[in-house]
């Protein structure tokens, strides 16, 4: 970080918050910047590029589908772009229990990039320019004051977020070919990786690997199992009333024996197994090569094919992400029934990349080196656009308040999966690339895709990070609810009406509300519409989430309990200069994984490896001695999220 004179440009020289980056946690970071009213630039090497998907055309899936929902309960840009751009909707694990329902849609990448662009040229307060930061600045309290471009120009701004991705020292490759890249056709940003390692930050590499593109003329169809999206397609934004884009069916076709015997051939090709990457990948969502050799025993892999859009002949063969040489890459997909005669029109490649502790963030994302310099997206070790684009709107609208003064926006694991992911992260750091899942979140019944809405965006109206348009559409679905949950408390059916419908229930010659009876999990609002027919007027996604409740009751009161305790525990901060080394009753281990996590809280600590409950105790007791207790508010324990004050550094 330099401390240097503003230059002159075309660009106004000072912002209220930079934001170097326009892939997923850029757009977000800067979209929820503006929309608290911050004046705030979007940097970025190429703003044709911006809102970008690197690799695979979709959002969604199991833990990213509840991400998507919560970006957009807080008024982010992911889900209504999706809706726009979506050409083949699916609820996976729809057979399962709401909670670990996963909304999931494949886009037209084309699409989705315009639909991004469009939010962020309609958005007031943003202005969008290409250029690439070479530095930070810092002001002479050693905060950050802004940041350099490659040109010279120097933008002042009291907080910048960096959303680099997979960019800082990226590199690709393919067979024995390697070279400085942070995604293809996209140089990496090597000036700044450098800045920020000298500057103390700890970085570690990490890789990740995109699959080859087939053209769609090539492949026998005919021979494929079809796999048609949901009808009707259910939106992901709740600012959709309906999705109007074309839809298509996806195909599925898979590895034979003569694939995996192609690959173990030559993994002495990959550059993963020969030595060249020595960085880790994501352990879920494997390439091709490490399917292989981790799942030895499969003879099969599932491979679905992906139409990348509407008008390009591009699919996606979404699970063989490979690295191999080009040669060996179109052998493996000759192997592969239906693709016998496909042409590769780009190969597979895999990205290693710089990414920096983010054990160095406090849960605002505010880096603790630095203030005023906030992290988000891949930089941070995750992968995916939904956990990038979650941390992005984190970390912009906390930039945003930071420079207005006020409390930081904070989500604690009882409120949404994207405050899992921030307590995930901060305080146990990554050793491989994190991606979310259902199994993360411990309070899932509560954290489920079909209620974000009302977990989340009573608060975001609070703070002034939700607009007038979500404003009207989330006072409107709530009257629905409650009128839709009133009358379900009036009225009332015996188990014989319900068993002349065919659910299995014993005639007891009990009368139980509506509510009660869907509680049942073969009744749905549906089946009550049979007794009371305007139950079938009752909007799809209000009568899931509210089936969804129904079925949880009786487990909902015992997990609030849980929840109590864990904000209690959360109450006993730990100040960032406390030294572990004078603490009695610590392991070695606990230790120096206290000292590497610094956790802000008991609750936090609770979650480092090695910190046992004699190791609590003894933080307890250090706690309670020197440090002031805070007892979270009866406020803080609503269902609604709440702000902290931002931390000092
Ligand atoms: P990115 O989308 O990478 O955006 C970074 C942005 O920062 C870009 O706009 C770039 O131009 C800009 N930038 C970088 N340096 C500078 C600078 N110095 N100055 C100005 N601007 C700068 N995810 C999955 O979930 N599954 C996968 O299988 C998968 N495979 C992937 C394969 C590849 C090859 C790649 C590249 C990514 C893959 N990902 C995958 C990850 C997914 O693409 C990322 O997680 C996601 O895009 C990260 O978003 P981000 O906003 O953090 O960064």
């Amino acid at each position: 970080m330099k401390h240097v004179p503003s230059h002159p440009s075309s660009l106004p020289p000072s912002y209220d918050v930079v934001v170097v980056g326009g892939g997923h946690a850029g757009c977000e970071a800067a979209a929820a910047a503006a929309r608290l009213g911050a004046q705030t630039v979007l940097i970025t090497q190429d703003v044709n590029a911006i809102g970008v998907m690197s690799c695979n055309p979709a959002i969604g899936g199991l833990g990213k589908g509840h991400l998507a929902r919560e970006i957009d309960a807080l008024d982010g840009l992911m889900g209504r772009a999706i809706d726009q751009a979506g050409i083949h909707f699916r609820m996976l694990n729809a057979s399962k229990g709401p909670a670990v329902r996963g909304p999931r849609a494949q886009a037209d990448r084309s699409l989705y990039q315009k639909a991004i662009g469009s939010f962020l040229r309609d958005q007031p307060n943003l202005t969008l320019h290409a250029g690439e930061v070479v530095d930070l600045t810092a002001a002479d309290d050693g905060a950050v004051s802004g940041v350099s471009l490659a040109d010279g120009v120097v933008l002042r701004a009291p907080a910048v977020v960096l959303t680099t991705g997979t960019f800082l020292r990226g590199i690709i490759h393919c067979g024995k070919h390697h070279y400085a890249a942070g995604r293809d056709g996209a140089s990496s940003s090597v000036a700044l990786a450098a800045s920020l390692e000298h500057a103390g930050f700890k970085l570690g590499r990490l890789k990740t690997g995109t699959p080859p593109r087939l053209h769609r003329d090539d492949i026998h169809w005919a021979d494929l199992e079809t796999q048609p999206g949901d009808t009707p397609p259910l939106p992901f934004s709740w600012r959709t009333q309906q999705i109007t884009t074309r839809q298509i069916d996806c195909h599925i076709t898979g590895t034979t024996p003569e694939t995996h015997a192609i690959i173990r051939a030559n993994l002495h090709h990959s550059p993963m197994y020969s030595g060249q990457i020595s960085a880790q990948g994501p352990r879920y969502c494997p390439s091709i090569e490490d399917k292989v050799t981790r799942f030895s025993q499969r003879q099969r892999h599932q491979i679905f094919l992906e139409p990348e859009g509407l008008d390009t002949p591009l699919i996606y063969p979404n699970g063989i992400s490979t690295s191999l040489p080009e040669d060996i890459q179109r052998a493996l997909v000759k192997s592969i029934p239906g693709l016998e005669k496909a042409r590769i029109v780009r190969p597979g490649y895999a990205v290693e990349y710089d990414y920096i502790d983010p054990r160095f963030l406090q849960e605002s994302l505010e880096t603790r080196l630095w203030p005023g310099l906030f992290l988000a997206g891949q930089i941070n070790g995750t992968t995916g656009y939904e956990e990038a684009a979650a941390q992005g709107l984190v970390a912009g609208a906390n930039a945003a308040l930071k420079v207005a003064g006020r409390a930081a926006l904070y989500l604690d694991r009882a409120q949404a999966y994207i405050g899992v992911m921030i307590d995930d992260l901060t305080t146990l750091g990554v050793s491989e690339p994190y991606r979310m899942f259902t199994s993360r979140a411990e309070y899932r019944l509560q954290l489920r895709a079909d209620n974000a809405d009302e977990r989340l965006t009573g608060l975001a109206l609070d703070i002034g990070l939700a607009g007038k348009e979500r404003r009207r559409v989330f006072h409107a679905l709530q009257k629905i609810k409650e009128k839709t949950r009133a009358l379900l408390r009036e009225r009332r059916a015996s188990a014989s009406q319900l068993a002349d419908l065919g659910v299995p229930v014993g005639r007891d010659g009990c009368r139980r509300s509506a509510l009660d009876w869907l509680s049942h999990r073969e009744v749905s609002i549906q089946t009550l519409a049979r007794l009371w027919p305007d139950f079938g007027d009752i909007p799809n996604d209000v009568a899931a989430s509210i089936e969804a409740d129904a079925l949880y009751r009786v487990y909902l009161p015992r997990q609030q309990k849980d929840i109590a305790a864990m904000r209690c525990s959360r109450g006993h901060h730990l100040s960032a200069n406390i030294d572990y080394d004078h603490i009695g009753g610590l392991t070695a281990e606990a230790r120096e994984n206290l000292k590497a996590a610094q956790p802000q809280n008991l609750d936090g600590a609770s979650r480092i490896p090695g910190v046992t409950p004699a190791a609590l105790t003894a933080l307890l007791r250090h706690v309670s001695r020197h440090v002031s207790h805070h007892v979270p508010s009866d406020d803080e324990n609503t269902q609604y999220g709440h702000t902290t004050p931002h931390s000092a550094a």
